[in-house]
């Protein structure tokens, strides 16, 4: 059995010394040991055996807690506070300066922290490590400086988490939902050069895919494009081509028929459609953006958003092509197509392509075919939608989330139209549900507890807005002057876009599930469970809704993916209150208002459950069903999108298709067990355990990951239950 230290590198576990340790303290004192020698070995062995059963490999410091736990249980109090004592003078020593120590650490690639921060990000690279390194200097200034004590100190201890806090000395916001419909038709600037309006449709793919890099390089989270705003391109090379034919038809002396024409105009046409979502496709997953990774970038597909007839076929063309070439997959280093983490693909699901016989069926079909090889495209259900995203003038609106699952507020600009495209999110501060539940432990304590709370995620997110409050346009051109975003001058504040609703501000929530089990005893799934967890989710909009009035900003609660933060939680929980059955006692909890994933449900009672508490997260939520390897039964597949259709505004499907390169197996990678208890990657053929020679590809949170994960989130991954 292995232990992991401080360093991320791994070590035999070694119960003798945890003895040694544990007599010590024992014996250190003036007066007469606490502890037996028999006591002593038999806290050593209970930590031992705790180890070896918990299935995953523990730390250095879960393991320090242990022996903490376990001499207390033996009333040891002068003993446990020598241990401890102990070890905050070893801690001192190690975090005498914190963030060179972090550096160093980082830069040799050792740092288990950094390694599990993101999974899209490949810490052994040197550009990827400049940005890790900025970003250790931004939280040391950020927590020094920059927040007040009790937020850092909140966020310390995993009470709350303030999100991207590597970026928040500078003046940076979370996400957005580029304009890129005025940026091709007015033009725009990139790095100081005009770029025109295109000419043809395979620029316009050029284009957009500059404008995504260098909006990625402007802020930290997401961002999302539509491809209608593509679509008008089609008819623009459509008149190009037809023009060169009928040139050419003049110089061979032929006689243009218009269906000779138009068929060889229309071939030509599908080919330079091919082109142009290639370029998209393959320069955003091979594109480093200074943040040190590809762009977190969602593509919208969504036909009801064409303004007419004509431009809705050509946008069918456009969507057809992307879920062709997604379907296929990229090419890894070896050659072999396998799953590329982006962009992420939304799909919308409408009245004109939801059952056989409809106009664009054949487009839904392709993409449950996609989704089931590919993880992507994930649904929108338009239906679903519009009843829940109505603006003040009374109307539904459907429209993207912002990069995974960021959802903008429905807004009317001073026009009395509906705008979506060029607004964002300037940013997040979760609450951890648990925590209020297990400081409070009784529902009459719990509601006074989670008021406080929310207080302290009110001061966060203030800060948050404030640190964006007066940046000028000259911060981000791109987004503010040249029209992602906005057109304003130079040298202009971007204050007035915070206000008013033009941006939305999100108030993260995680662990509805543990919460609820804590204060009622019963899973969120039975009648009271789902009646407390509702009261939770409506009081977290009650706090959102004032803040708002009394600001004039939209405040909106918002269902945190938690990427690592998930497990930094879990182990804050441990720490602050043990192990507490069916709420502490995994290394990662539970995601917004999920079902937790070991809970057996089929997919159809899951999204239906789960559809509720949606309803209930405005400011972003995705559901998922987790399903095997379901590319011989398509049927299967439309059948829950159609469900998504009538039941739940935005979901996904979590299929597997993983990849070994020692075998060629293509079908999923198993998570076993290692000789010494550590969560491997093992290819279930051919026994292939090198992460190095397989491609693994799992949804963690909105996006796809496909860089291996740590030992928590490993572990939940391996408990996922099938719900199909
Ligand atoms: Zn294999």
């Amino acid at each position: 059995m292995k232990i992991i230290k401080r360093n991320g590198t791994e070590v035999i576990f070694d119960v003798e010394k945890i003895e040694k340790a544990i007599s010590k303290a024992n014996l250190a004192g003036s007066g007469d040991p606490e502890l037996t020698d028999r006591q002593v070995k038999e806290i050593a062995s209970k930590i031992e055996r705790y180890c070896m059963n918990i299935g995953r490999t523990l730390t250095v410091e879960e393991v320090q807690e242990l022996v903490e736990t376990y001499i207390m249980q033996h009333s040891a109090y002068e003993t446990a506070k020598r241990y401890i004592r102990y070890r905050f003078t070893r801690n001192l020593v190690r975090t005498a300066n914190t963030t060179d120590n972090q550096i160093l650490t980082l830069i040799e690639c050792n740092n288990e922290e950094v390694k599990q921060e993101n999974s899209n990000k490949n810490p052994t690279v040197n550009s990827v490590q400049r940005d890790y390194m900025a970003g250790e200097v931004s939280k040391d200034i950020s927590k020094r400086l920059i927040l007040p004590p009790e937020v850092v100190e909140a966020h310390d201890n995993g009470i709350i988490h303030f999100h991207d806090m590597d970026y928040f000395a500078q003046h940076m916001h979370n996400c957005d939902l580029v304009n890129l419909e005025d940026m091709l038709n007015n033009g725009t600037v990139i790095s100081g050069t005009m770029i025109e309006k295109p000419h043809s449709f395979s620029t316009a793919c050029n284009i957009a895919t500059q404008i995504i890099a260098q909006v990625a390089s402007s802020q930290y989270g997401g961002q999302s494009i539509s491809l209608t705003h593509l679509a008008p391109f089609v008819q623009i090379s459509r008149d190009k081509i037809t023009g060169q034919v009928l040139k050419e038809f003049e110089q061979l002396g032929i006689e243009p028929t218009q269906e000779k024409v138009s068929s060889i105009v229309e071939a030509r046409l599908l080919d330079e459609i091919k082109r142009g979502v290639q370029t998209i496709q393959y320069q955003v997953v091979t594109l480093l953006t200074t943040n040190g990774q590809a762009p977190f970038v969602t593509v919208f597909m969504y036909l009801g958003e064409a303004k007419d007839e004509r431009l809705k076929a050509d946008l069918a063309l456009i969507i057809e092509e992307v879920l062709r070439q997604r379907y296929q997959g990229v090419k890894n280093e070896k050659g072999v197509y396998v799953t590329p983490a982006f962009p992420k693909l939304i799909y919308v699901l409408e009245e004109d392509n939801i059952k056989e016989g409809t106009p664009y069926w054949y487009l839904t079909e392709l993409a449950a075919k996609c989704t089931a090889k590919r993880m992507v495209p994930d649904y929108i259900s338009e239906k679903i939608m519009l009843q829940n995203k109505v603006d003040s003038n009374g109307n539904g609106n459907c429209y993207t989330c912002m990069g995974c699952r960021s959802f903008l507020t429905p807004y009317v600009d001073e026009n009395g139209k509906p705008k979506y495209y060029g607004r964002f999110n300037q940013g997040v501060v979760t609450i951890n549900l648990v925590d209020v539940a297990c400081t409070a432990k009784s529902e009459d304590k719990f509601w006074k507890i989670l008021e406080e709370r929310l207080e302290l995620c009110h001061k966060a997110l203030q800060c948050r807005h404030e640190r964006l409050e007066g940046t000028l346009s000259d911060a981000a051109p791109i987004l503010w002057q040249y029209g992602a975003l906005a057109r304003l001058e130079k040298g202009e504040p971007i204050t007035k876009l915070l206000h008013g609703g033009y941006s939305t501000i999100s108030l993260g929530y995680a662990g509805l599930w543990e919460c609820v089990y804590q204060i009622t005893g019963k899973k969120l799934t039975t009648a009271e469970g789902e009646a407390f967890g509702l009261k939770v989710m409506q009081k977290l909009n009650d706090a959102c809704a004032k803040w708002k009035a009394d600001e004039n900003i939209h405040y909106s609660l918002y269902g945190t993916p938690l990427e690592s933060t998930t497990y930094r939680f879990a182990k804050c929980l441990q720490k602050r209150f043990g192990i507490i059955e069916g709420v502490t006692d995994r290394a990662y909890i539970t995601n917004s208002y999920h079902v937790h994933v070991t809970e057996k449900m089929d997919a159809f009672e899951k999204l239906a459950f789960e559809s509720k508490f949606q309803a209930l997260s405005p400011g972003g939520a995705i559901s998922y069903v987790e399903v095997p390897n379901m590319q011989d039964n398509i049927p299967a597949v439309l059948s829950v999108m159609q469900f998504i259709y009538d039941n739940i505004m935005y979901a996904e499907l979590n299929t597997k298709s993983d990849y070994c390169q020692e075998c060629g197996y293509n079908g999923e990678i198993q998570i076993v067990n290692d000789e010494d208890g550590k969560l491997i990657w093992e290819c279930p053929k051919c026994g292939n355990r090198d992460q190095n020679k397989m491609n693994v590809a799992r949804r963690t949170c909105g996006y796809i990951g496909s860089q291996f994960w740590n030992q928590g989130r490993t572990q939940e991954i391996k408990e996922r239950v099938l719900h199909l």
